[in-house]
């Protein structure tokens, strides 16, 4: 099996609702088990930031799928590789979304306040959400 992670931005076509979004989530945590897939989701209102990573063919499978999907646009390949273990060993599809920690750790990878990944170079976007991971492990281990 080639153990695959892909990173990629996209932004919403509309206004999400916050049940639009737990169905999202809802749906990720639902197909990726079965199909060995772990990831983060990261989301700020405007933008997405999402990992995936597992067996290849599965990774291309639902990115696909999540490309023919009408609630973004714009969906731009930003990191592709392979890689010899998972960074979300355990995650279906970690969630998190903007706070004043996660715009700390923006303005560390990308030296800007404002949110936008577009503008950042896949390998900062990769130290991004690893470091996402980092506080959303912090922030699970406090509760
Ligand atoms: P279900 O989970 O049964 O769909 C549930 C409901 O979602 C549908 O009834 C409908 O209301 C809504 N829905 C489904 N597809 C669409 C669509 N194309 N446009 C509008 N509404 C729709 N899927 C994953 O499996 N894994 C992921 O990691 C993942 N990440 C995503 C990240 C983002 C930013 C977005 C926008 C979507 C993501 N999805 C993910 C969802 C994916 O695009 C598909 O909608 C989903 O995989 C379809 O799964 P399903 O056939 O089991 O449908």
């Amino acid at each position: 099996m080639q153990l695959t992670q892909l990173l990629y931005a996209s932004t919403i076509c509309d206004e999400l609702s916050v049940d639009e979004i737990n169905m999202i989530l809802k749906s990720s945590r639902k197909n990726n088990p079965g199909s060995g897939l772990t990831g983060l989701l990261y989301f700020n209102r405007r933008y997405f930031l999402q990992c995936i990573e597992g067996a290849r063919t599965e990774v291309n499978e639902t990115f696909h799928r999540i490309q023919q999907d009408t609630r973004h646009k714009n969906i731009v390949i930003l990191h592709y590789s392979e890689i010899s273990e998972r960074f979300f060993p355990n995650w279906g599809m970690g969630y998190l979304t903007e706070s004043s920690a996660t715009q700390s750790v923006y303005i560390r990878f990308a030296n800007n306040p404002l949110f936008n990944p577009y503008l950042m170079k896949g390998e900062s976007a990769l130290g991004m959400i690893k470091a996402l991971k980092a506080l959303k492990s912090g922030q699970q281990s406090q509760t």
